[in-house]
């Protein structure tokens, strides 16, 4: 029986995205939180992305999860870790409601727990549920092409330098598009998502835009959500409009789009 760790679930709607292929923007998903990620635990030799807003989710092995209620009613109670595939279709059951689109397996990094999610989205799946993926980094392409028969939509994060993720980024930009590259290949619908900041560089954005274009993914521009107290802060409008320009090089104009985290911007969850 597989068992993983989970930091929450809960139903809302998918706040990242835009009008492109891939994206689930505000559709209604059930977010199954995975707890751990690889790039904060410094994989890349540095200690996660200095914008990450689940900081919550680095710690591997969590005693708890939090899981809602029922849909949309941001009451929670407290489940025991680990928990089996079983008991997340329980959990993903009591929380459907008719306007659901599909599971969202977000993180922390949810192939950071590779059997635990492989035999998840398998039962998730013979139960007729739609699968979207949000991840940031695998470095076992194998694995990934195996559960992408089961992968419906897919966000691969696809960091900007200043992101600080890893110490050799040019290194880590090919892995995650590769990973793009493998899932496309398979037949998910995926798209890869570049969180921007103030400091952010054309001429960086420019080697993931055209790597994109050479695989025909579309790509979504984020403005970056400062978290409190840090020094990071958001791109001006003009760097945004110059980025979408670059990327208009390189992709047709229905691959590109801009993206804000609309959950943040309403307060929901
Ligand atoms: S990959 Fe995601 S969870 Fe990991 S440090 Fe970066 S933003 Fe946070």
């Amino acid at each position: 029986m597989s068992q993983g760790y989970i930091q929450e679930v809960f139903s809302s709607f998918q706040g990242e995205g835009a009008a492109i292929e891939g994206s689930c923007y505000g559709l209604r998903q059930i977010f199954i939180r995975f707890s751990g990620c690889p790039l904060a635990l410094g994989v890349h030799g540095t200690k996660g992305c200095i914008w990450c807003d689940s900081p919550k989710s680095w710690g591997s092995t969590p005693k708890k999860c939090l899981v809602e209620t029922k849909p949309g009613s941001q009451i929670f109670k407290e489940i025991e870790n680990p928990v089996t595939s079983n008991d997340i279709l329980n959990m993903v059951k009591n929380l459907t409601s008719k306007d659901l689109h599909s599971i969202s397996f977000t993180g922390g990094e949810p192939l950071f727990q590779e059997s635990f999610l492989e035999k998840t989205i398998e039962l998730l799946k013979l139960n007729g549920y739609n699968i979207y993926l949000e991840t940031a980094f695998t470095d076992n392409f194998e694995y990934l092409e195996k559960i992408a028969e089961n992968l419906d939509y897919a966000c691969v994060d696809v960091k900007d330098r200043t992101a600080e993720a890893a110490l050799n980024w040019e290194k880590l930009i090919e892995q995650e598009l590769l990973m793009c590259k493998i899932l496309k290949n398979s037949g998910t619908k995926v798209f890869a998502k570049t969180v921007i900041t103030k400091s952010s560089k054309d001429e960086d954005f420019e080697i993931i835009a055209r790597n994109c274009g050479e695989i025909g993914v579309p790509i979504v521009i984020q403005f970056v959500s400062p978290t409190a107290g840090s020094k990071v802060e958001k791109p001006t409008w003009s760097q945004i409009n110059n980025f979408t320009q670059i990327a208009g090089k390189y992709l047709p104009a229905d691959k590109i789009g801009i993206s804000i985290q609309m959950h943040k911007a309403v307060e929901i969850l």
